[in-house]
């Protein structure tokens, strides 16, 4: 079988265990299937965020060892010649939400969203890409042609119930939330802002803060700039083929297992990125979806050793503050207001154990009270709340843990939400504005 991820890191799984269970087709991506030890702890209740899906159904069919248990049927042959477009591996995918939980909290480091990446590009090979996964894809290109234009189109559909109406018809969109509308102006700055006293920083500028909310990224280039570095923003290298649209992790396309495309945006954001990497200068992303598959995906799509050097330079807003903190650096942050701040991690600043640098990055905030929110999975997950047929269990996900939290918050307290999907799901659920953690920073600053 040909794949198109790259799965050679599980090469040696099972090698001299007769007892594997690795299925018969499928190679190294069958092997990455069989780690699952089927101990059951995906069906459970409980802290931490897996399984989502279990835990708003209660049913182990929507558990991260019943997907492993579709997979290895259809590896094996039993669901015929075209496993990928079976109907039995899609009601076992159906409400997996991508959230990584499984590969932090799972014994066995099971990859749900990696084996689902594969298996939608396997899907789409065989049955073609739906309009709609084509519109949630392409969103980063559509926006960097089309922003305004789009901007009215939501906003209209948002007011006109008509509309909302044809959309879920027609594309399947949700008519029951509105949808996020671009912002009026993207973020348009290009750099270098700030004396450079500490050295220098590239913000890799992603989709959603350049187009929805450029407020997050200016805010995080005053606080860099603040700290005492020399700010600069990621461009297209030079020889680039579209030099004048802007970088993107291709996260969008993944999510959909349009695997071509994600590659050929990650070859353009490492060939933009090569020289701050081989200078060793800090690259700073904003929102953790987009930064951590930079980190962990672009492994798997077979792109070379330069993956791992950029790996050693990215860092998540928060994760570049603490590290900076215990090497001196000093913010003039003071708590503003009477209230707590309460911070929400996204999924896969929890998958990645990046809670303690927001933790620590709270701390640099003289007077403030915080705490973690002890929450789940948003139900969110990029494109998934949006989706017709999800919206229910996206709510439902929600109400777990996080919703109950900020609905409990009072009036003056401040809820911080690094991810885009998260920050809509807290407004369109609770009724609150969450705020990016370098907007909170932002306000925090002592004037200079
Ligand atoms: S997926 Fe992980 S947690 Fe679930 S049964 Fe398999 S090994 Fe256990
Ligand atoms: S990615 Fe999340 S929803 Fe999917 S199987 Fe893993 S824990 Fe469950």
């Amino acid at each position: 079988m040909k794949t198109h991820l790259d799965w050679s890191g599980y090469d040696t799984y099972g090698i001299g265990d007769a007892y594997s269970g690795i299925p018969a087709r499928g190679g190294n991506y069958a092997k990455a299937v069989a780690v699952c030890m089927h101990d059951r702890q995906c069906q459970r209740e409980g802290r931490g965020v897996m399984c989502p899906s279990f835990r708003i159904t209660k049913d182990p069919a929507h558990s991260t060892e019943a997907r492993v248990a579709a997979f290895k049927a259809a590896l094996n042959g039993e669901y015929g010649e075209q496993p990928f477009g079976d109907a039995r591996l899609a009601a076992a995918m159906d409400l997996c939400v991508s959230c990584k939980a499984c590969k932090k909290e799972c014994p066995s480091a099971v990859d749900m969203v990696l084996i689902k990446t594969e298996y939608l590009a396997q899907r789409n090979e065989a049955h073609g890409v739906s309009l709609r996964a084509k519109l949630f894809a392409g969103l980063p290109a559509l926006l960097s042609r089309w922003r305004l234009p789009l901007r009215w189109l939501t906003l209209a559909r948002n007011h006109l119930p008509p509309l909302a109406f044809a959309a879920e018809l027609t594309l399947g969109l949700t008519s029951r939330r509105p949808l996020p509308p671009p912002a009026a102006r993207a973020f348009a700055q290009k750099g270098p802002v700030g004396s450079g006293k500490r050295g220098e920083v590239v913000l890799f500028v992603d989709t959603f803060a350049r187009h929805f909310d450029p407020e997050i990224a200016e805010a995080a280039v005053t606080v860099l700039a603040a700290g005492g570095y020399r700010v600069s923003i990621a461009q297209a290298a030079a020889d680039d083929a579209e030099p004048g649209r802007a970088l993107c992790c291709g996260r969008t396309y993944l999510s959909m297992g349009m695997v071509g495309q994600a590659r050929a945006e990650a070859k353009r954001v490492l060939a933009a990125l090569g020289p701050a990497i081989a200078a060793g200068t800090p690259i700073v992303g904003l929102e953790p979806s987009c930064l951590l598959s930079m980190r962990d995906e672009f492994f798997s799509l077979g792109l070379g050793a330069e993956v791992g050097a950029m790996g050693k330079n990215l860092y998540l807003f928060e994760e570049f503050l603490a590290r900076e903190a215990q090497r001196g650096l000093k913010l003039p942050l003071e708590a503003r207001g009477a209230g707590k701040i309460l911070a929400h991690g996204h999924c896969h600043q929890k998958a990645f154990g990046l809670m303690k640098s927001i933790r620590k990055t709270l701390a640099m905030i003289a007077g403030a009270e915080f705490e973690i929110i002890d929450s789940g999975c948003c139900g969110m997950a990029g494109s998934f709340g949006f989706e017709a047929e999800h919206y229910e269990a996206s709510r439902k996900m929600g109400e777990i843990g996080l919703m109950p939290a900020v609905r409990a918050a009072g009036p003056a307290d401040v809820i911080v939400a690094d991810g885009f999907s998260c920050r809509h799901q807290i407004s369109d659920g609770a009724g609150r504005k969450a705020v990016h953690m370098a907007v909170l920073l932002r306000d925090a600053l002592a004037p200079a």
